[in-house]
């Protein structure tokens, strides 16, 4: 008979020896449970292992991925930025060649206003001598009046000009005839009967046929015969302006008609009382007589426009 325990058989150094005796059964059992315990305890060290190293991977894949994201992010970051810098110093460029122009232009406009200003002095002061009065608003050339802009200014120079430009046009200025004068305005001895009279205009020597030109941009009011001035013709020029032009051999125009200045209105002559060809030229300023000369010599005349 088989035993059925196994005996373990334990000595000290004195001799005496205790026994443990196991059943063979339990043992077996023991022994296939802890070799099941160790060999589980082996595939989960195994898989344990393992995982660590698949997740380290994992976090170095991470990470590098992560880095290399954070590299592309700063690059683009940069390229923006530069992007950004670069637009701005473009932007500042154009502003300043803005700016540039504008205070150009600015200048220009300023030089050209000035000019201008100084023309239109000019001829205010060639007005004044003649000695008309010209209505245009001045207010604003007192001190410590109302604020004037360049442009409302420049639109009031303008006007101004334009009202000078208009009458100056037609009024009468110059010579009607380029020859001398043979009989100046004022008293004289009349040079028929002798007798001491106020001669109302300016004689000029001349030629039967010689041309007779208009002093200024008018309208015909008369072109006829008249008793004393023979053939005559009368011009309107507005602003209460009229010339007279007679002893004409041949009237060129007639009642109503337009004419400009210079233009060729009749031919010198002898017709009325005269002795002689000559041109009876008047220039009547609300129907008063004037002396022609001062409108005459308008070309000659010294002008300095002061500031
Ligand atoms: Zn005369």
């Amino acid at each position: 008979m088989t035993s059925k325990k196994l005996h373990l058989i334990i000595t000290g150094e004195s001799g005496k020896g205790r026994t443990v005796a196991f059943e063979k059964t339990t043992l077996r059992n023991s022994l296939i449970a802890l070799a099941t315990v160790a060999c589980i305890l082996s595939v989960s060290a195994f898989f344990g292992v393992h995982n660590i190293q698949k997740n380290r991977q994992l976090q170095a894949i991470i990470d590098s991925s992560e880095a290399v994201q954070q590299q592309q992010l700063n690059a683009l970051k940069t390229q923006l930025e530069t992007a950004l810098s670069e637009k701005e110093s473009l932007a500042d460029h154009y502003q300043q060649k803005l700016d540039a122009f504008k205070q150009n232009q600015e200048a220009l406009l300023e030089d050209r206003i000035s000019d201008f200003e100084q023309r239109s002095k000019v001829i205010e002061t060639v007005i004044n001598e003649l000695g008309v009065k010209v209505k245009t608003d001045k207010a604003a050339d007192h001190s410590g009046g109302p604020f004037i802009s360049l442009d409302d200014y420049s639109d009031r120079l303008i006007t101004d000009a334009d009202t000078y430009l208009s009458l100056i046009k037609k009024m009468p200025l110059g010579f009607p005839i380029y020859t001398e004068i043979s009989s100046p305005f004022g008293p004289r001895n009349d040079p028929m009967n002798k007798h001491r009279a106020f001669h109302e205009g300016i004689d000029f020597k001349g030629n039967t046929g010689d041309s007779v030109r208009s002093t200024g941009d008018a309208v015909v009011k008369k072109a006829g015969y008249q008793s004393g001035y023979g053939n005559c013709i009368v011009l309107q020029h507005g602003n209460g302006y009229e010339t007279m032009y007679a002893h004409l051999s041949k009237r060129l125009v007639s009642r109503g008609d337009q004419v400009k200045r210079g233009q060729i209105i009749g031919r010198v002559g002898s017709t009325g009382r005269s002795t002689g060809s000559h041109l009876h030229y008047e220039v009547r300023h609300w129907g008063k007589a004037i002396n022609p000369l001062k409108y005459m010599r308008v070309n000659g005349m010294t002008v300095t426009a002061s500031n």
